[in-house]
């Protein structure tokens, strides 16, 4: 959104309410740039799904994005593209059946290594690699641990 006072176009949600009609949603805007906060009524068949980044930055659901995403992982890996395909639709409906038209991009991205997971270990290692926070780190370590040790036997 615009900010009408700057023109800025990066802000901050900071509040969101269905209005009482049900079709149009109020959100409270903060300009990322001089601070000021704005109103924004939409109604809800133009709004589209967005994904809320760690900044709580949001960004429109990109299926594209997470499809490429994918691909890079299983570059030169024996995975199926309708398997991809799988995958980006299962987060795609997983986004378009949260009431409130968003989730994080953290929950976006367990739900894909998970998938990712079963069906090819090495992709699942790339696409987390590139994916976690440093403080997931650890935690992605003993699952790697894991799986090494589960390749040997
Ligand atoms: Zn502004």
């Amino acid at each position: 959104m615009r900010c009408p006072f700057c023109g800025h176009i990066e802000d901050r949600v900071v509040d969101s309410r269905e209005a009482k009609l049900g079709d149009t949603i109020r959100r409270r805007r903060e300009c990322a740039k001089c601070g000021r906060r704005f109103t924004t009524y939409e109604r809800i068949d133009e709004i589209p799904h967005m994904i809320v980044k760690k900044d709580g930055r949001r960004e429109k659901f990109d299926r594209q994005k997470i499809l490429t995403g994918l691909l890079k992982a299983c570059e030169k890996r024996p995975v199926p593209m309708s398997k991809l395909e799988e995958i980006v639709n299962e987060a795609e409906a997983y986004v378009a059946e949260s009431a409130d038209r968003e989730r994080p991009s953290s929950a976006v991205g367990e739900l894909v290594m998970n998938r990712l997971k079963t069906l090819d270990k090495v992709a699942y290692v790339r696409f987390a690699s590139v994916y976690l926070d440093f403080k997931d780190v650890r935690e992605f370590m003993d699952e790697l641990k894991d799986l090494l040790k589960a390749r040997r036997k």
